[in-house]
Order: structure tokens, then C-alpha cells, then sequence
């Protein structure tokens, strides 16, 4: 089934964008079947449950963390996450650089949006984050790496809306592209769209999209762990 799965959804999906799983409450064999299709790219929003899968399935996996991320919590992920995709504050950009200093590594950071019109809690504004590529802090750092954003589109049925967001996050990857890293190679990732609105991100210039129901099925959170 899962593998039923990817190979519709892969067809979909157009060279230079990133399918990534997300495997977020699914158990390890789910992960192998996905792995044995050839996706190395997983995702994952808890610490811990990242940090177990991490341990045990094999270490070519590209594990992204792509729900919120406590600044207590960087040091267990800090050795191996390949990229941080939710980012939301100077705090949490200065411990990810704090401990991946320890580990000798730069880590690969995203900037989360909050592009969606309807209340969620986290994600910055623009302005939020042109203080933070401002900040002397941000400028001293030396083992973190921006590159790109990150957003999430409002659960609607409207597709106008969810284009409508979409373009306005586009907008802010071009403004920071333009004002703050002209010259950086590396800054070229757009992480947008879920199962329900994939297609409409990779419409609207996603170079990442984050899939998990439509590859695993349904989550049951009430057996996670
Ligand atoms: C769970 C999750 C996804 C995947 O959602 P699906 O609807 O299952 O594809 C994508 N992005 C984030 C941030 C998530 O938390």
C-alpha cells in the first residue's frame, strides 16, 4: 500500500522538488517500506520519537524536523538532524548554533512563516524575520545555515485561498533572497504543501513538499508513543 502510494504520488511530483515523508506516529516497518522504495527523506515532529527512529533505522536517512522545536530539546537532535525546518525565533536560532558548535557541524535551518489566515500559533512575520537576519547575534553565528522558508497553508477547500497564501509565502522567500542572501548559494529552499494541497505549492514554486496521510494513511495519535 505505501508503496502503491508513492509511486502514484511520485508521478506527480516534477524534478527539483524534494518528496518529503512524513512519518510523524507511523512505526519503523512503515519507514522501511518507504526506505526500500528509495525515499531517504523523512519527517517528524516530536524530538524523541525522531530521536528513537534515528537510532535504530539506518543512517542514510535525512531526518527533518518539521514541527515546533523547544530550545531544551535542540541538543538531542543537534548531532544528525539534517534540517530544521520550523524555526520561529532568534532563541531558538541561537541554540541550534550553540549545540551544533559542539558537534562540530552547521546545521541547516529553515525559516517558519505564518502565511496561513487562520489562528495558529506559531511562525514568524516578515519583519520578524528581517530583525533577526539583522541582529548582531544572527551575524556572529557561525554554525547554523538558513536556507529557505516554511509555511503551511490555511485547512480549506478554497484553492483560491490556499494559492493566495502560497504566492505571499513565495513573496517573502524572494524579498529575503533579494535583500539578505543575493549572494548565498544555499538559500533556495521553499517548504511548502501537505497532502491536501501539494500540487497547489509545488504550482506556486514549493521545492520541498511535506507528505504524510497520503503515503501512510490516516494517523491514529491515540497509539502514539
Ligand atoms: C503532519 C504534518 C505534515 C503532513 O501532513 P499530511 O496532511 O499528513 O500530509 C506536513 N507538515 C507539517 C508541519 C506537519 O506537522
Amino acid at each position: 500500500m505505501i508503496q502503491e502510494n508513492l509511486k502514484r504520488i511520485m508521478a506527480t511530483i516534477p524534478e527539483g522538488v524534494t518528496l518529503l515523508a512524513v512519518s510523524k506516529t507511523k512505526p519503523e516497518c512503515d519507514i522501511m517500506e518507504a526506505y526500500e522504495f528509495g525515499v531517504r527523506d523523512f519527517g517528524e515532529n516530536k524530538v524523541q520519537e525522531m530521536t528513537r527512529k534515528h537510532e535504530a533505522l539506518p543512517k542514510d536517512i535525512r531526518w527533518h524536523l518539521i514541527g515546533h522545536l523547544q530550545t531544551n530539546k535542540v541538543k538531542y537532535i543537534a548531532s544528525y538532524v539534517h534540517l530544521v525546518h520550523s524555526v520561529d525565533s532568534l532563541k531558538l536560532l541561537q541554540e541550534i548554533n550553540k549545540e551544533a558548535q559542539k558537534c562540530n557541524r552547521v546545521i541547516s535551518c529553515l525559516l517558519q512563516f505564518h502565511t496561513a489566515s487562520e489562528e495558529t500559533k506559531f511562525g514568524l512575520l516578515q519583519d520578524e524575520a528581517v530583525q533577526i537576519l539583522e541582529s548582531e547575534s544572527y551575524k556572529q553565528m557561525q554554525n547554523v545555515q538558513i536556507c529557505g522558508v516554511m509555511g503551511m497553508a490555511t485547512n480549506t477547500d478554497s484553492a483560491d485561498l490556499i494559492h493566495q497564501e502560497f504566492k505571499h509565502l513565495k513573496s517573502i522567500f524572494d524579498f529575503l533572497k533579494t535583500n539578505y542572501f543575493s549572494d548565498n548559494q544555499n538559500f533556495k529552499t521553499i517548504s511548502m504543501g501537505m497532502s491536501q494541497d501539494y500540487p497547489i505549492a509545488i504550482e506556486e514554486g514549493s521545492t520541498i513538499v511535506r507528505v504524510g496521510s497520503s503515503i501512510f494513511g490516516e494517523r491514529d495519535y491515540s497509539k502514539q508513543s
